[in-house]
């Protein structure tokens, strides 16, 4: 059951029969198409600002150009190409990344010069371009009669598809969905999915599930008519004027992403709303026209047939939210599709199919899973500030480390204050404020963003090199803290991990949670506090998916609850070879080799105050993570850090354990591991309890993968040679000249003295040890390629001396 018929759930309909599937009913409360998509302006252009947000506009074209021959219905799909236009060096720069990243998923492009764009639109001012990029396979569509192919095509394919029927209840036992109730009565269903657009989120409140998005005016305007222009002049793309600009029946439209949008419907989308449009704000609005008019002088003398603004949805990230509800079972969401619902519809039909009839994605869309929302993010005011700034950030720049500046401080911890006093620069994760990096006295702690070394490069290595040398405190209160306690959750958590978590009291286990292909969906520590009490830790950004894993791994009959205490514990982490002299300076408790072993953990006191020590290290450091009870924070800070001065104790931020963690080659979940990545791929078969009793969730698929023999990719760590250039994520990587993978995460190494990627290497004969090692690689930046070691051992500390000593 499908509600709403707009583009995307059109396509889900018809990549949903494709699969097989007769019993399919999409529910429409108007008219198809009469929510958002019949207003889109249709660009197809394949360049996004993610890899999955570029591999689904990529699936999405190729759909198009064959939907017209498949169904019969026109697409109106004009092979008109797109150039990409970028007026500064740091957006050439970017787009020249960008590039090398899609061609790895098939997308053909080529830097033209300013002569050439002018050839190609001569109606066009070149004369501020710093670069230009071509793309010859863009195109664009009507989106209403794709939407129509699409619709056809599900109908063709036993599909039925019900106008004019307004799903008004969502019907629910036991925890799962079994209908919906219209206006005309109720239809059960097993599954349910919600493509409602921007009324997405009240129809997810019928059914308790969170989908924080938000409608925002959006506009685009048509010229009278103009001679010279026709429908094969390539879209324009021109981020430095927050527009786009193609041809619309011998008119020209231009198209703006202003910085600063206006939400729109925040009281309710009007009941009878149906093809409709919104007054425009032509005095907002003004400004941003007349800038982008200059890209194309002649539109200064050409009358304005047209201000066009419509509603379109947005989200607080700027990424779709689509997947399965955390909280309901066989509830699907997609919605909030940030103005790129038509590009994207195809592929997003292709993957919410999959992701249905076989319970898994067929890709890693992690950067698009509803299960990075947070309940905290179903907020008026925030989600009102926050799409204020989302609507216009596709068109900005996307510097590495770059921050929101709306809606923040939504979270802080105890500590906030403190770490603020000590220099703190903040950015966000998961709603919390938390250091990044630490200003020098006198300097403010504020982002200088580049593609270059930014602002806080000296910082980042001074704090790195404290906590080698001496003793850094990081403050992770961030991160998610989960009790899983009852008598079974011993059993629970056992058949979820690839490691063994039935250990002695007092012991940490990391480990992996698999799918049922092997793929991994959360990288993790569990402590097991009591025979019947487990605490588990995960990054703050993962905490409602991990959650959900857990809970919905629960037998019914099982005696096992888990219970969200983030907020309850602060957490210090201790780190570098002086932790123990540190720590032991401010407690009676034994913190010697002997009496503390790596993986241990147990209650410690420091000053009056009683907290849980778990010495553990992402840092490949010797060091413990304090678990702080939250009333007890603030003192056991100030204890440490005025014991800390005579130890050389420096704050240090997560840029600085970022840093130290790729130096050993520690796994990011979502970034070097995910969904796709098995642990066998990843590197990470250590953890792996292959005879534990009853096995685990995903075992069979890791058996079958290594009685297969070489795994076909392999992560693995690269040192750059040139100490210069910095790499960050999704820059190709050559083997011997060919392309074999993409970094997945990367940092500047401060004691190995040049950047470190991690990346997979693939190889279809599988992928050897004497493989990695015997070909010669090369990392493909925007300067060129440059030369990297790789090494399937950690390049600092292999031996893991430092973190046992
Ligand atoms: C001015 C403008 C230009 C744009 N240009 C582009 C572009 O060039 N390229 C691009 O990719 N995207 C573009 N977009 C964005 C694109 O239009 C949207 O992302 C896309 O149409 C979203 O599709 P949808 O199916 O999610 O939502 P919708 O089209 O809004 O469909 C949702 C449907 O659900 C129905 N519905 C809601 N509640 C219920 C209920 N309770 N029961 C039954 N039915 C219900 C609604 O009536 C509606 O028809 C543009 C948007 C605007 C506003």
């Amino acid at each position: 059951m499908i509600i709403g018929g707009g583009v995307i759930g059109c396509s889900i309909a018809y990549h949903l029969t494709k699969l097989g599937w007769r019993d399919v009913v999409l529910l429409e409360r108007k008219q198809l198409t009469s929510g958002t998509t019949w207003h889109a302006a249709g660009l197809l252009t394949t360049l996004r600002d993610t890899e999955t947000q570029t591999r689904l506009a990529k699936y999405t074209q190729d759909l198009y150009r064959r939907l017209e021959a498949e169904t019969g219905q026109a697409t109106g799909l004009i092979g008109c190409g797109s150039i990409q236009l970028a007026m500064t060096r740091d957006k050439a720069h970017e787009m020249r990344r960008g590039v090398r990243m899609a061609a790895a998923f098939g997308v053909e492009s080529r830097e033209i010069t300013p002569a050439e764009v002018q050839s190609l639109w001569p109606l066009a001012d070149v004369s501020d371009l710093a670069a230009a990029f071509h793309f010859p396979n863009d195109a664009r569509v009507n989106p209403t009669d794709v939407t129509q192919a699409l619709a056809k095509g599900a109908r063709a394919g036993g599909a039925r598809l019900y106008e004019h029927t307004n799903v008004t209840g969502i019907v629910t036992k036991d925890g799962a969905v079994t209908g919906v109730t219209t206006d005309a009565g109720v239809i059960r269903a097993e599954i349910v999915v919600n493509c409602a657009g921007m009324w997405a989120r009240q129809v997810g409140r019928l059914a308790g599930v969170n989908v924080p998005l938000q409608a925002a005016e959006h506009y685009y305007l048509i010229s009278e008519p103009i001679p010279e222009v026709h429908p094969l002049l390539p879209i324009l793309r021109d981020p430095g004027n927050a527009a786009y600009i193609r041809e619309e029946a011998g008119k020209i439209m231009v198209g703006l992403f202003e910085s600063v949008a206006k939400p729109w419907g925040q009281a309710g989308i009007p009941e009878d709303f149906s093809f409709g449009d919104i007054p425009p704000d032509w005095d907002r609005m003004y400004p941003h026209i007349e800038k982008a008019m200059r890209r194309v002088p002649r539109l200064l003398e050409t009358g304005i047939k047209l201000l066009f603004c419509g509603p379109e949805s947005f989200t607080p990230d700027h990424n779709y939210l689509m997947g399965q509800a955390p909280n309901l079972r066989n509830f699907f969401v997609a919605a909030g599709f940030n103005s790129l619902g038509i590009l994207s519809g195809g592929g997003v039909g292709f993957v919410m199919a999959h992701w249905i009839a076989e319970g898994k994605a067929p890709m890693d869309v992690w950067s698009v899973n509803l299960r990075r929302a947070h309940a905290w993010q179903d907020n008026d005011r925030y989600l009102n500030d926050r799409i204020t700034e989302a609507l216009g950030i596709g068109y900005q720049d996307h510097w590495p480390f770059r921050q929101w500046t709306s809606a923040r401080d939504v979270k802080k911890s105890v500590l906030h204050d403190r770490v603020a006093a000590a220099g703190a620069c903040f950015g966000e994760s998961a709603g919390w404020e938390r250091p990044n990096w630490y200003a020098n006295p006198g300097h403010a702690p504020e982002y200088t963003y580049g593609w270059g070394r930014q602002n806080w490069f000296a910082n980042n290595a001074a704090e790195h090199r404290a906590v080698r040398e001496r003793v850094g405190l990081f403050e992770q209160s961030s991160f998610g803290k989960l009790y899983v306690q009852g008598r079974d959750a011993v059993h629970v958590l056992n058949r979820i991990s690839t490691a063994d978590v039935d250990v002695a009291v007092g012991r940490c286990v990391y480990t992996q949670f698999l799918n049922t292909t092997g793929g991994i969906e959360a990288d993790l520590t569990v402590t097991r506090l009591a025979a019947d009490h487990f605490l588990v830790v995960t990054a703050a950004f993962t905490l409602t998916h991990v959650e959900a894993w857990i809970r919905n791994h629960i037998p019914a009959e099982a005696f096992c609850v888990v219970t969200d205490m983030t907020g309850a514990y602060a957490m210090l982490n201790v780190q570098g070879p002086a932790s123990r002299a540190l720590l032991q300076s401010v407690s009676e408790d034994d913190f010697s080799p002997a009496a503390f072993g790596y993986g241990r953990a147990r209650k410690v006191r420091i000053g009056y105050q009683t907290v849980l020590a778990v010495r553990l290290s992402y840092a490949g450091e010797l060091g413990w993570e304090l678990y702080v009870p939250t009333a007890f924070a603030l003192p056991v800070y100030d204890v440490i850090v005025a014991a800390g001065a005579a130890h050389g104790l420096s704050h240090c931020g997560y840029h600085t354990l970022n840093s130290l963690r790729m130096e050993k080659a520690y796994r990011d979940w979502s970034h070097d591991v995910g969904p796709d990545d098995s642990p066998l791929e990843a590197g990470l078969g250590f953890t792996v309890a292959w005879d534990k009793p009853g096995g685990c969730v995903g075992l069979d698929a890791l058996r079958a993968q290594r009685s297969d023999g070489l795994p076909r990719r392999r992560l693995v760590q690269f040192l750059l040679e040139d100490p210069e250039p910095l790499v960050h994520h999704n820059e190709p990587i050559y083997r011997d000249g060919a392309l074999v993978g993409l970094v997945t995460s990367a940092m500047y190494g401060h004691t190995l003295g040049a950047s470190v990627a991690l990346g997979y290497v693939s190889h279809s004969d599988g992928v050897s040890d004497d493989y990695v090692l015997g070909g010669r690689y090369e990392v493909d930046l925007p300067d060129g390629r440059f030369a990297a070691r790789p090494s399937l051992v950690p390049l600092y500390d292999p031996l893991g001396l430092k973190l046992r000593q």
